[in-house]
Parts: structure tokens; sequence; C-alpha cells
């Protein structure tokens, strides 16, 4: 089966998609990758979902990308006697080291690290952003706050902090506990929230090992400010919007996600857009405009997945909700604007031999009007230096690994098959040109250009390109 899209599509996963049969109509109707919140997910929901899925890829024939995504350092109120309790715009509140519950004066941070960050001016926002208080005295255990923007405040609501750079790391001891179950379970990527610095990046690639590739959600003011070398540590980047969208202003956040994601593609680091992409589709079976707009958006600026959270994990139509979004990637990647807005945006090759290769093999595949570049990789370095380039004819790429055939489900214009390395040169010809009939990328009378690494199955020695007619066996 393969997709007639470049854009890959991620659906949340959660009580709304929990059978075999949702799942599977998921992935038929467009999911490549599912995610796992573990912001929801016991360890036992965790590796009940992986084994469903694995089943339901060997069912289908496919690789399944599976993203489990970390809650990261969610920060709460404690709780109040009588909630909800009212805040007056101008009015004094304090937030303090006391368990004893809340009234309208005072309510425990039950996050003492967080208490002795704060500092006069600091902006405390509550509920996503619906009140905003800013810090006017502070002290370890006590830190008093004016209401700026009024509401109603009950228990256990979050905090964002967009001024406080937080002491902790991305990583709690909840989060370092379902990593160790997601690596154990054999998801293939990890998603850490709220990065702040380099070092929360690097802290969960030194205990994944390289047993799963790591997605950095951008979602805070202070990985924005250290941009760069986040992107240059992960794997993959997620434009955590829903986050950015509270501790940021919202106006900012387009321009961010266009910055953001033209960043990754010049890195050749998958990027993820995601957050309220179809939300009207929780409730209804159509989206609105604008959130067609939104989506179409993201896949003209050449983001390699655009994701949904509730409309598949919880909403009431979340199959529709992929449809939606397959159709739109669909229409928006036949639209006459958009390899011309892809190309338009394409950074020089690095001078690197699979940079070469890869620059190489589009121009000569788009320049012949070849039916796919055909690829060896084993890591999935070649696919995504190849991806990089945004070539406009299909990726086809072949891998012994069935771990790099599912991590790269997640990369744009990447459909993996997972089979032998090929005896010569030959056979490479001969075995790239059937899987491309096969998979349903050429028909008998076409070509294919190859690109591979010889000798096979060494990583990092990508140096050959060979054009092939596609025969009508072999
Ligand atoms: C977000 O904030 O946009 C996001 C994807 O994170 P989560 O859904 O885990 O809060």
């Amino acid at each position: 089966m393969r997709r007639n899209r470049r854009t890959k599509l991620i659906a949340t996963l959660g009580p709304a998609s929990q059978e075999d049969n949702v799942v599977r109509k998921l992935f038929e109707a467009g999911a490549d990758v599912f995610r796992i919140n573990m912001s929801h997910s016991s360890h036992a929901v965790l590796k009940e979902r992986v084994v469903q899925l694995r089943r339901i890829e060997a069912e289908l024939d496919r690789p399944i990308g599976i993203l489990a995504d970390l809650q990261g350092p969610k920060l709460r109120v404690g709780t109040f006697a009588a909630p909800p309790v009212m805040l007056e715009k101008g009015q004094s509140f304090v937030l303090d080291a006391d368990t004893t519950p809340g009234d309208a004066t005072r309510v425990h941070l039950p996050h003492p690290e967080i208490l002795e960050a704060l500092r006069p001016g600091h902006r405390v926002l509550i509920d996503d952003g619906k009140l905003l208080f800013v810090v006017t005295d502070a002290s370890p255990k006590r830190v008093t706050i004016r209401v700026e923007v009024a509401g109603a405040i009950s228990n256990k609501k979050g905090v964002s902090l967009p001024d406080t750079l937080l002491p902790s790391s991305a990583l709690t001891d909840k989060d370092r506990a379902d990593l160790l179950a997601a690596l154990d379970a054999g998801v293939d990527w990890i998603a850490l929230s709220f990065v702040q610095r380099p070092e929360d990046v690097a802290e969960v690639k030194k205990i994944a090992r390289g047993r799963a590739l790591v997605m950095s959600k951008l979602e805070k003011p202070q990985a924005i400010e250290r941009l760069e070398e986040i992107m240059e540590l992960s794997d993959a980047l997620m434009v955590a919007r829903g986050d950015l969208g509270v501790e940021m202003p919202l106006e900012v956040v387009p321009g961010l996600q266009k910055r953001i994601t033209r960043m990754a593609r010049k890195l050749g680091k998958p990027v993820v857009i995601a957050t309220q992409m179809l939300e009207s589709m929780i409730l209804s079976p159509v989206p609105t405009r604008a959130e067609v707009s939104d989506v179409a958006t993201a896949v003209f600026e050449g983001a390699d997945a655009v994701m949904l959270s509730a409309e598949s994990a919880a909403g009431q139509y979340p199959v529709e909700a992929v449809e939606t979004m397959n159709r739109i990637a669909e229409a928006v990647e036949k639209d006459a604007n958009y390899i011309v807005l892809l190309a338009g945006q394409r950074t020089p090759p690095e001078s690197t031999g699979a940079d070469a290769i890869a620059a190489a093999a589009r121009s000569v595949a788009e320049t012949l009007d070849l039916k796919a570049i055909v690829a060896w990789t084993a890591s999935g370095a070649t696919a995504l230096r190849i991806a990089r380039e945004r070539p406009y004819p299909p990726i086809l790429t072949l891998t012994t690994s069935m771990q790099t055939a599912r991590r790269l489900a997640l990369v744009w214009g990447v459909h993996a098959v997972v089979g032998e390395d090929p005896k010569d040169v030959d056979d490479m010809a001969r075995l790239g040109a059937r899987i491309a009939r096969e998979q349903e990328f050429a028909s008998p009378g076409q070509r294919v250009i190859l690109v591979a690494g010889v000798p096979f199955g060494t990583p990092g020695a990508t140096n050959m390109l060979r054009i092939a007619f596609v025969g009508a066996t072999g």
C-alpha cells in the first residue's frame, strides 16, 4: 500500500481510538505514525498499545511509527477549600509552600524549586493562560503575585511561566520511568515536552542510547532562545503550538512555526506541526475553513508531518479527522505552487558525499522525469538527506532494518520497505526496479534512479547513482 502524498500524518491514540478496528481504520485513512500521550497512559496501557500497533503493522505489512510523548514538568497549583475561587483584577494573591487548602488569598504551589526561581516582574499564567499574574514579591517559600487578567481559579490548574528558567531538567521522575517503559516497549520516537536547554535533549539521548530517536517539543520561550543548539542535538522537532501559544503571544506562533520548519529542513531533521489542527472535528464531522487552511499552510511549508491530538484520541470523528487531513495534504501537494514553494526554500547541500549524491539524485530524477528515487539506507541518514532536497519524485527507501523503516514513517516523502541488501551492483538494479514496480511507484518501461553505498550495508558510504529500467518481471 502506498500513500498519494509526501506529508506524513500522526494520530494520537486515546479512548476514541482504542479498538483494533478503529486503529486499523486510522492507518488505512492515512495515519503513518501513532502517538501515545504519557500524560494519560499507564505503563500497562503503553505496552498494550505497542503490542496492538505491532500486530496491526504485521497484518497490514507496512511499517508503523510509534511516538511516546513524555508529559514533562507540567506545573499545577494545589487544591482549594471551596473551589472555584474568583480573583479580581489588581488584587494580590500568594503561591506558597503551605499544603493547607487554598482560598481567595493564597494557594499551595507544590513545586518548591519554582517558588525559589520566581522573581519580581515574572509573569505567571494559570489555566492555559486564562488568568495572568505578575510577581510583586518573591521569597523561597512564598511568592506574591498581582492579578492582571482576572477569573476563576480551581484545583490543580496548570501553571505556565514564560519568563522563568526552570531549574529542573525537562525530565521529571515520572518522565524518567515513562521513558524507560517506552524504550522497553520498543517505541520508535520519544517526544520530550517543555525542552528549555540542549542539555535536556542530551539527557534523554543518553538514556535512550539509540534505542529510540528523540523529538524535542518546542513550546517554551527559553527553547526558542536556544533554538539552533536544541535543533542540532535533536533527531526531530515538534512545533507544540498548544503550550507555545500560552507561553508566547499567540500572534508570534505562526512566524515561529515557519522559522522552525525552515530551519529543520535546512538541518535535515523531521519537523511536526501539532495541536488544534482540526480542533472542531472533536465534535463535528467537518472542519472549519480556517482549520483546512492551517493544515494546508503546514503542508505548503514542507513540514514532514501534521498531527492530530484530541481529534483522534478523544473526539467523536477520529477516522474522519485523519481522512480530512489526508485529503488536504493530497490536494495541496497537487497544487502547482507546492513544488515551486518547496524548491524556493531549498538550501545548498552540505559538502558531504551523501548530500552531493542526494542533490544529484533529485536533479537527475526531476530532469528525466524518473518515477522514484530508490535509496538503500541502513540508519536512515541517506533517506533524511534525500528528503531534505524535497524532490518531486517519491523516495522509495530500502533497508534491512525494521527499526529504520519505522522511524522513517515520520519523514517527508519516504516510503520505506524492509528487505535484503543486494549481492552486487547488478542485483541492486534488479532489486530496486522490482520493488519500485511491486510497490506501485513505476510501471514496466519506466525508469527510476537508484542511490546506494557500495560496499552494501556500510553506514555513511553513499557513493553511487544509477538509472534503471523497470521490467515486466524480475
Ligand atoms: C502542545 O502543547 O502543543 C503539545 C503537543 O503538547 P501536549 O498535547 O502534550 O500538551
